[in-house]
């Protein structure tokens, strides 16, 4: 027990044996006693009192004087409230300068409830979709952002990445809208204004595009001069060296512009529904495997694994060039005659895998983030200086976005490598045929040689 209950049990025992003691003297020592609970109750009465008094005249006076129980219970009432009043201040502050930071940002900032419901805004996110707190708080955000576009976005529930929109108020105007889920059931939702972004995106792609278009035609004039070169006559025998490396460096350039033309043609044009039809993967494989397997002059074995006769819905064109750049990579990154496995298979999502595994040099996991971007390469000393434009991912990558594809990878380095191209069900067409046999003869060659690799 503390020291303030045992002080007030002691004023009790006091109170009511002492006037107990007084009135026992003239033989009333029961109504002593009760004369001294009655005064304890006063007491108590009084003490509560001051209490509530103390309450209602708020925090800013000092606890009523008091000693025992009722002092321990005014002091601790009183740390209690001082402690909760000064956590009080700091949240007050903390949520002050949030708004003051988010009010001074140049993004617009808006606070959604769980039903995606305004609950407040900033600044620049009323001039950005004039906004008026007194007319949209509360508003509904899909009823004051009608695009297409970022109803969608907020329907997918798939918030990792902004989405790009035109502004509600203003045609000429690009945002980026990103939204935050946070606590419970809460939004934060983002606009930024990318319009200059955009327009210098755009900038750079067009000169990239002229540029590499300008440069096409001197080229091909300089590669055509230098084919006829060697044949020409007294040329002398020291310059056949440096002509050979002139080709070879023309013919460098020549796909380097090609590519970076279809990059640029791939990142301006818009995706069009038109231009999509049901491939025929087994048709279009083939025929990759059969030009690669031409400028490879037969240096590896290609197997084709058709484990679905499933088409796929998308560009033929575009499918020809990101599956050319992966085929063309195994066999540049192989060492001569290691064999490299094609397939077209669907899994058990019904998605569909197009993959090309190889058994050549690898990639250290820590180049795999990047190998995907523009001129990014592991080592340029790699590939027995058969390196290629660099830009052969960047346009894998492309390819596949425009089809909702992604691609996984996953290489060891001195082993091999396999690239996954892995495409949603919903580009998927019903097979008309059944899965057509294997078209290549070193097919239980390289199975079995793969598989060897794979146990390893
Ligand atoms: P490049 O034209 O240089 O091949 P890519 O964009 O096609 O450019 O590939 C980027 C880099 O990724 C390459 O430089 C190479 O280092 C690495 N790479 C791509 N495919 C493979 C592969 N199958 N095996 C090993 N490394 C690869």
């Amino acid at each position: 027990m503390s020291k303030a209950w045992l002080k007030e049990l002691y004023l009790v025992a006091l109170l009511v044996a002492g006037l107990g003691l007084v009135f026992g003297f003239f033989g009333l020592w029961a109504w002593g006693m009760i004369a001294g609970l009655v005064l304890y109750l006063l007491h108590t009465w009084r003490q509560l009192h001051r209490f509530a008094h103390w309450l209602q005249v708020g925090r800013l006076r000092n606890p009523p004087e008091s000693w025992g129980v009722w002092g321990h219970l005014f002091a601790q009432y009183d740390r209690w409230q001082k402690r909760y009043y000064s956590r009080k201040k700091r949240l007050g502050k903390v949520i002050r300068e949030f708004r003051d930071s988010t009010s001074a940002m140049p993004d617009g900032t808006l606070v959604l409830d769980a039903d995606l419901c305004i609950l407040w805004f900033n600044e620049a996110a009323e001039s950005m979709l004039r906004l008026s707190s007194q007319r949209d708080i509360g508003q509904p955000i899909l009823n004051l952002v009608r695009s297409p576009v970022f109803r969608d976005y907020v329907q997918a529930q798939q918030y990792d990445h902004p989405v790009e929109l035109t502004s509600p108020q203003d045609d000429n105007v690009l945002l980026s809208a990103r939204l935050i889920p946070y606590g419970r059931a809460q939004y934060l939702l983002l606009f930024r204004d990318v319009t200059r972004i955009q327009r210098l995106q755009s900038m750079r792609r067009d000169f990239v595009a002229n540029a590499s278009h300008e440069l096409r035609s001197p080229l091909t004039v300089i590669s055509g001069y230098l084919q006829a070169l060697p044949e020409a006559e007294g040329l002398p025998r020291e310059w056949q060296q440096p002509i050979r490396e002139m080709q070879r460096q023309t013919e460098r350039m020549s796909g380097l512009v090609e590519d970076l033309l279809e990059l640029s043609r791939l990142e301006t044009e818009t995706s069009d529904a038109s231009s999509e039809q049901a491939v025929d993967m087994d048709e279009l494989i083939n025929r990759v495997i059969q030009s690669t397997r031409q400028a490879d002059e037969g240096d590896h074995p290609i197997e084709f694994l058709p484990k679905a006769s499933n088409p796929l819905l998308g560009v033929e064109r575009e499918l020809h060039s990101a599956f050319s750049n992966l085929i063309a990579n195994a066999l540049r990154y192989s060492p001569s005659a290691a064999p490299v496995v094609v397939s077209w298979s669907r899994d058990e999502q019904g998605r569909g895998i197009f993959e090309v595994e190889d058994q050549g040099v690898g990639i250290d996991a820590k180049h795999l983030p990047f190998i995907t971007q523009r001129f990014y390469r592991v080592d340029s000393a790699r590939g027995e200086g058969k390196s290629g434009t660099g830009l052969g991912l960047a346009i894998v990558k492309h390819v596949l976005q425009r089809h909702g594809a992604r691609l996984e990878i996953d290489s060891v380095l001195g082993e091999g490598s396999v690239f996954r191209c892995i495409f949603p069900p919903g580009r998927i067409a019903e097979s008309r045929r059944p899965v057509p046999p294997s078209t290549d003869s070193h097919e239980t060659e390289t199975t079995n040689l793969l598989n060897q690799a794979v146990k390893k």
